[in-house]
């Protein structure tokens, strides 16, 4: 049996394999002849104290000893091809994730995705960079993989009460992912990875017997009294199943409205809306780190701050170290901010969302929507900020301290925002109370982190695809919608996801459920 050790160690020694051997021979007094292996089980890092610090769990085997590595194997999937079928609407974490669980209990997906795969996504990201053009079916939140495949991949949820993230951590292993992923106290992939590990899970889907239908986007619902009986595509077609998945994201407006159309119960929710802030990463680094340098040992420092400023929580989200910020609008007319990073997150700059929670009481203005009021004062937020920046795709933007004294920044240095941005007073993107609580909550955050609240950070607006502002309902336990037999609500679009771990649970959940309903 190899021995277990917690350490806390210098960066240079958990990066590097001998200088981790030397202290753990000292550690335990052996030599480091005496040492066969070490494995490394979870690792953090500690950046409280002057010196940062990682914290190590590692298992020792002495020379005596056989190593024994860690192997990750798919689980066992059943051929599916003529087993009774199960429609999963969205190929994003929750649908592909939902797709791969219903195969191994034997029942057949049928995938279908409005986007296209990650292949032919990339040209249509491409033309929203340079060319100003979004794609209504193909962009940064539709198309194979949803809105994770062009992220930074982070792969943690901060509710840990939503089912077993390390079945999905060694899942996106088994595809591809490196191990590095179940080690790691803060995961990450990082998109130069997330497609080809997509791709796999396509392929895998296909391998045994599911099908997987790109440019295929759901207009209607085949509803027959209570019951689904399968879902309209396209120019029409029918493809016909008595369970449907409905795992669609949540940027997919064209179908909360077409629930609302048909009745069919949906929800208005709070999400939270906001901006992005971009600063140099060696400024971060600085702040978090205690130091002028990062040095070679340590990755790009994250952050995680969360304020109450005038009774609101205000907070980073999706923060990328060393990332850079993506223009995510789903449609034409609007402008649309989050971030990606890469596996090294080795770019110059660091973004987090920095958003302010709503309450449904601020949808009040746009309360004839019904269940839609969130939706749409989100839209015109999106909206005006297109019309503000110029009616492309570069948004609205604003130094940090310009912001909080209400300045129209002189000027607005090159960001990492490809498309560019346009020098505004962020204050007439939005309604003057989310303005007023951003504006003191920067100078809050300054306090906590010093440097943070400074002109070298640029804000770009607006970061209002947080979350989902709908619901769809469903059953406690069957995860059924309450109105209609057979229709299984899923994943972030629907509200019970909020990042791609939860969402990926959430599909094998609703699989789960839907095969049991079917036995
Ligand atoms: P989605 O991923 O949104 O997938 C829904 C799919 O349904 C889409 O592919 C869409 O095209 C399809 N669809 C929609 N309507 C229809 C229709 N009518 N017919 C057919 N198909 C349809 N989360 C993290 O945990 N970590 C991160 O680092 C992270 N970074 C992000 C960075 C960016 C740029 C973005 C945009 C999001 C990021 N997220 C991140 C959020 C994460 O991507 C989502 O939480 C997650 O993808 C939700 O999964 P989902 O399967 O529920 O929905």
């Amino acid at each position: 049996m190899p021995q277990e050790l917690q350490l806390q160690v210098l960066p240079e020694v958990a990066a590097t394999a001998d200088l981790l051997t030397q202290y753990v021979a000292n550690h335990v007094k052996c030599s480091t002849q005496d040492i066969k292996h070490i494995t490394i089980l979870k690792r953090s890092i500690d950046a409280r104290q002057r010196s940062v610090k990682i914290n190590l769990k590692v298992d020792v085997f002495y020379a005596d000893e056989d190593v024994v590595h860690r192997k990750i194997d798919f689980p066992e999937y059943k051929n599916v091809k003529d087993a009774p079928r199960v429609i999963v609407v969205g190929a994003g974490p929750a649908g592909y994730f939902a797709a791969l669980q219903l195969i191994e209990l034997g029942v057949k997906p049928i995938v279908v995705e409005r986007g296209k795969d990650v292949r032919g996504r990339r040209r249509d990201l491409k033309a929203i960079n340079r060319d100003h053009i979004v794609h209504p079916d193909s962009n940064y939140c539709f198309g194979e993989g949803g809105a994770g495949t062009y992220s930074d991949g982070k792969l943690y949820t901060r509710s840990k009460k939503r089912g077993d993230v390390n079945r999905i951590l060694e899942l996106l292993v088994a595809f591809g992912a490196t191990q590095d992923i179940l080690v790691e106290a803060h995961p990450h992939i990082g998109t130069n990875k997330l497609p080809k590990i997509m791709q796999d899970m396509r392929e895998k889907i296909i391998e045994f017997g599911g099908e997987v239908l790109f440019e295929t986007r759901v207009v209607d619902f085949v509803i027959k009294g209570n019951e689904i009986h399968g879902v309209v595509v396209n120019e029409g077609d029918v493809i016909e199943a008595k369970k449907v998945i409905l795992a669609t994201g949540h940027s997919a407006r064209d179908i909360y409205e077409l629930l609302d159309r048909k009745q069919v119960l949906i929800e208005a929710k709070p999400f939270a809306l906001g901006v992005r802030a971009e600063h140099p990463q060696a400024l971060i680094d600085k702040i978090q780190y205690s130091c002028d340098y990062r040095g070679e040992f340590l990755p790009p420092a994250p952050y995680s701050i969360v304020k109450q400023v005038n009774g609101r929580g205000m907070y980073s989200f999706c923060m990328c170290p060393g990332g850079v910020i993506a223009p995510c609008a789903t449609a034409p007319g609007e402008v649309v901010t989050n971030g990606w990073s890469p596996s090294k997150r080795d770019q110059p700059t660091a973004n987090s969302g920095i958003v302010v929670e709503l309450r449904l009481e601020d949808f009040k203005p746009f309360e004839k929507h019904g269940a839609l009021a969130g939706m749409e004062f989100q839209k015109a937020i999106e909206q005006r900020a297109f019309l503000l920046a110029g009616e492309t795709q570069r948004v609205p933007a604003q130094r940090m301290v310009d912001f909080s004294q209400s300045k129209v920044s002189t000027s607005i240095p090159k960001t990492s925002y490809v498309p560019g941005t346009t020098s505004t007073e962020l204050g007439e993107v939005f309604p003057g109370f989310l303005t007023q609580i951003m504006r003191e909550g920067f100078q809050e955050f300054g306090k906590s982190m010093k440097g943070y609240f400074t002109n070298e950070a640029i804000l770009h607006a607006p970061e209002s695809r947080t979350s989902s502002p709908v619901r769809i309902p469903r059953e406690d336990y069957t995860l059924v919608h309450p109105q209609i037999k057979g229709l299984y609500p899923c994943g972030e679009g629907a509200g019970y996801a909020g990042g791609i771990v939860s969402a990926a649970i959430d599909g094998e959940k609703c699989a789960i459920m839907c095969v049991e309903s079917m036995q």
